[in-house]
This record gives structure tokens, sequence and C-alpha cells, in this order.
């Protein structure tokens, strides 16, 4: 049994805080509005969507933040809509389900649960247990935890491009509970661009063992082609050079970002993920590897609002592509 009380106890002294009140970053052509786009707290979800039709024209908004537009024909005038969630062409008469495709496709749970579930998630600061988001969505543990799953795996699609730039490496132990890591606790690589203009993001993966092969894996996902990735001097990183990159080698890690004035460097990173991975309420006994992608999520998004976390969640789980935050592969400079 995971000792729940102990947990209580830390968290009420002092908790990760991953969200910070800061500006939203523009999302392509279109700047997401309080109260339009995202509720900024649990009463403004509530005024929000009164009804499931609320939900509806808001799915709808986020499916075609630019208007409705035909699959079939291409024709732009307003959709004959149902009470149901059924876009149809006025035109043509193709239609067009608002759940199709997305994470509430054939759910049986009505969609303004699903959004008090997905307002939960983003709004506490520490992974929600898979107990009390089935008591949010009205659905027995189980099927909680394999909604669950589907939401992180969302989550971890949404940081799948690669880092660029220059890019420390790191391999670490990190212990499921308070405390020092020993032999048997789970290994994890993170990666964390370190000299960009914007703040700093991540990329994590639990590995099964630390060899030049599974860094080499994980660099190769997590890295862009040409960028420069720094390490520690460990002969575990020497097929670096092998997959394309500049491997510069530094003794100690850099401690913060230089291009982020002040923002975190990657020992703030690690001691983020620990107290994430301690305190939070999830059951991650069995694999850590998504509460590793909720992290990262909520990592790169850390100076969002919760309202705005949620609105990015909602894009993410409708899979829409999130514009403009993610950057063309970079040419390789010439040697
Ligand atoms: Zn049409």
């Amino acid at each position: 049994m995971r000792q729940r009380r102990s947990k209580v106890v830390k968290r009420s002294q002092s908790r990760p805080t991953l969200t910070e009140s800061g500006s939203f970053p523009v999302v392509g052509r279109h700047e997401p509005q309080p109260g339009v786009d995202y509720p900024q707290d649990e009463a403004d979800l509530d005024e929000m969507f009164p009804a499931e039709v609320d939900v509806h024209r808001y799915l709808e908004r986020i499916r075609y933040p630019r208007g409705f537009a035909c699959a079939a024909c291409g024709d732009r005038a307003t959709p004959w809509r149902s009470g149901t969630g059924l876009l149809a062409c006025s035109a043509c008469r193709h239609p067009a389900p608002l759940r199709a495709g997305t994470l509430f496709q054939k759910s049986p749970i009505p969609m303004r649960q699903w959004l008090r579930g997905l307002w939960m998630l983003t709004a506490s600061e520490t992974s929600v247990a898979a107990t009390d988001f089935a008591q949010r969505l009205g659905v027995d543990e189980a099927e909680a935890r394999r909604l669950l799953g589907h939401v992180r795996a969302a989550m971890s699609r949404a940081d799948a491009p690669p880092l660029e730039g220059h890019v420390y490496v790191a391999t670490s132990r990190l212990a499921r509970e308070e405390g020092r890591p020993n032999a048997s606790s789970p290994l994890i690589a993170m990666a964390v661009d370190v000299e960009m203009a914007h703040r700093p993001r991540v990329r994590l993966r639990q590995l099964e063992r630390v060899t030049s092969r599974e860094i080499q894996r994980f660099v190769v996902d997590a890295v862009a082609p040409c960028s420069k990735v720094v390490t520690a001097p460990w002969r575990g990183f020497s097929l670096l050079t092998d997959s394309g990159y500049e491997h510069e080698v530094r003794d100690r890690p850099p401690s913060k970002t230089t291009g982020a004035q002040g923002d975190l460097g990657p020992g703030d990173v690690w001691a983020l993920l620990r107290r994430w991975v301690w305190w939070s309420d999830a059951d991650f006994e069995r694999d850590l590897q998504p509460a590793l992608d909720e992290f990262t999520f909520r990592f790169n998004r850390r100076h969002y609002r919760p309202g705005q976390l949620f609105y990015r969640l909602m894009r993410v789980v409708t899979e829409v592509d999130e514009d403009g935050t993610t950057s063309a592969p970079p040419h390789c400079a010439a040697s």
C-alpha cells in the first residue's frame, strides 16, 4: 500500500509548482481568449458550458478555429448542426461528427463530464489519481485508468518534436518515494535545451539500461539532427557523434540556460521531476513513463495559467496541431 498519509503531510509543507502566471504565447492566427476559449476557474467552466450543446459549439470552435470547412467539398458555409454533436455540410451533406478522431470518440461519457475531468487534470498541481478521475467522470477505476492513459499518450504526442540547438543530455536514477535512489530505482534519460531564446523544454524517457545504444536511441528521438549535445564525460555518450551530433563534454552541467536569463537549468528539472513523482496522487508503480509524459507536458508549459493549459490539452486530445510552437528542423551549419 502506498504511503498516502505521509505524502499528504509532505505535500502540505511545500508543493511543486509547474504552472506560473505569465503571458500565453500566440498560437498561430488565433489568440485564445479567457471566457471564450478557456475557463479561468471551475465556476467559469460551469458558466461556459451549462449544456451539452454548449460543449459541441466549443468543440467546433477548437476543431475549426478558422471556421467550418467541409472535408469532402471544401464548402465553408455554416454547417447544419444536430443536437448530438454532428455537423453536416450544407452544400453536399457530408457528415462531420465533432467527436470523430478525438479522445471522446464513441465515449458514452457526456461531454460536460469530460470537460470537468480534463479541467481537474490541468488545475491540479500534481498528477491526479485514477480513483479521483473515476469519480469525476462517473466511471469505474479501471476505465478511469484506461482513459488517463489515453490523455497522457496525447500529452506525449504534443512534445514529440525533437529539441534543437544546444541540448544537455543526462541520465539519473529516480527514487519513487522521497529519499535517495538505489540500484533498483528507475533509470531516466533527460534532454533539455539549454541555449535557446525561449524557456527551456525537456524530453524524458525511462530506460531499461544505460547503454550507449539506449542513449543513442533516446537522443535520436529527442534531439534534432545537427544539434550540439552537451553531456558529462562518460563513455556511454560515445556514439552520439556517429549519429551526426556535435558532442561537447563538460565536467559540470550548465546551471542556468543562457538564452532565457534566470530560467531553470537541468538541476532544477531533476528536482522538480523528483517532487512531481513523489507527491503525485497517481499510481505510477508499474510504469513511470506516463508520469514523465505528463510532467513534460506541464513543465514545457509551466508559464501557462490552468485555463490556458486546459485549452492546450483540449487541442491535444482533439488532435489539433499546435501552431507556432514547433519549428522546422534546423539546417546544419557548414563545417
Ligand atoms: Zn461538403
